[in-house]
């Protein structure tokens, strides 16, 4: 099956979106996993139609009954990769998903991972694309730096080069749905205080004053990100957000962007606009595919 849109994320400018392209009787599916950074304002008194302050929980629970009375549904599952191909296929641990259109409104978590020297030697042995720079590390040994599902799906991505791969996590419990595959790769849970090396990384120093030798780290730290995607993808990018026209699309066609992780003015009134606008191109551009094949 063939989605008309795929929408990642659930926050207000995903569901935004999705209530434009549902209501347009677009097969639509929206990936969330519920965390977003709205759930921390206990109140918001700049947004419309509200006389007394919201808490942020009440707006999100009150778009997500909107999207699911109109028969929208949400999957509780991490969207790890995208791809394009004839169509787009958006990965999740378990599932390939097809879709005529995307909409990447994940947000714009801020991520922090305090090691001394990890920007020193971001190009020089770290990186955030295993797509981009794997090929680099054919037969090295290298380490993925997270704790999640992404870093395992990181890990195996690797697997194409070397098989000397570790997941660093940094302190972090792992979190990996799929234990069997998380089987295949060593595990170090130390914390991290440096990456060390002449020009390019050598090595990594640990708090307990432990060190290990190392080719090269990518990094896939928390969640899947708008900037994971973008970079994989070739979307443009600018300061850490994805860059979008004035229909919210990318420079993919048919790939769009949403909400805060375009950088622009971070408030849920601009997400929900930039939803519409999503929504409605997204609906354009699916119509404008089925004349084609008329
Ligand atoms: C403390 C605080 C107070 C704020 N107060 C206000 C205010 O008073 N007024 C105002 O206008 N704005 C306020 N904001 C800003 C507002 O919350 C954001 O601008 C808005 O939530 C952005 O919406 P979004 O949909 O782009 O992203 P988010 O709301 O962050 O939603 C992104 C969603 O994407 C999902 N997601 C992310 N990655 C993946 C993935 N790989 N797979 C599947 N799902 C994924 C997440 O689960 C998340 O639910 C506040 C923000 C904070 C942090």
């Amino acid at each position: 099956m063939i989605y008309d849109a795929v929408i990642i994320g659930d926050g207000p400018a995903g569901i935004s979106a999705a209530l434009y392209t549902i209501r347009a009787n677009m097969k639509t599916l929206v990936f969330g996993l519920g965390d977003s950074v709205l759930k921390k304002a206990s109140k918001v008194e700049n947004y419309y139609g509200f006389a007394e302050p919201v808490s942020g929980e009440k707006l999100l629970s009150e778009g997500e009954a909107q999207l699911k009375r109109l028969g929208g549904v949400i999957l509780r599952e991490e969207v790890i990769g995208i791809e394009k191909e004839d169509v787009f296929r958006v990965k999740t641990v378990n599932n390939t998903y097809s879709a005529h259109t995307v909409l990447i409104a994940t947000g714009q978590k801020p991520v922090s991972i305090k090691i001394r020297n990890l920007k020193k030697f971001e190009g020089k042995g770290i990186s955030y694309c295993t797509t981009c720079d794997g090929f680099f590390y054919r037969g090295k040994k290298v380490g993925v730096l997270g704790f999640k599902d992404f870093a395992l799906h990181e890990a195996e991505e690797l697997l194409k080069f070397t098989n000397d791969i570790t997941i660093f996590t940094n302190g972090e419990k792992t979190d990996f749905t799929d234990k069997s595959a998380a089987g295949k790769f060593a595990i170090n849970e130390k914390p991290i205080s440096a990456f060390e090396g002449e020009e390019f990384i050598e090595r990594i120093v640990f708090e307990d004053g432990s060190e290990t030798p190392v080719d090269g780290i990518f990094v896939a730290y928390g969640n899947a990100s708008s900037i994971n995607f973008a970079l994989k993808m070739g979307i443009l990018t600018k300061e850490q957000s994805i860059i979008a026209n004035s229909s919210q699309e990318t420079n993919i066609p048919g790939l769009y962007a949403a909400g805060d992780c375009t950088g622009v003015f971070k408030q849920i009134a601009v997400a929900v606009g930039q939803g519409a606008i999503a929504g409605k191109n997204m609906i354009e551009y699916v119509r404008a595919l089925a004349k084609k094949s008329d």
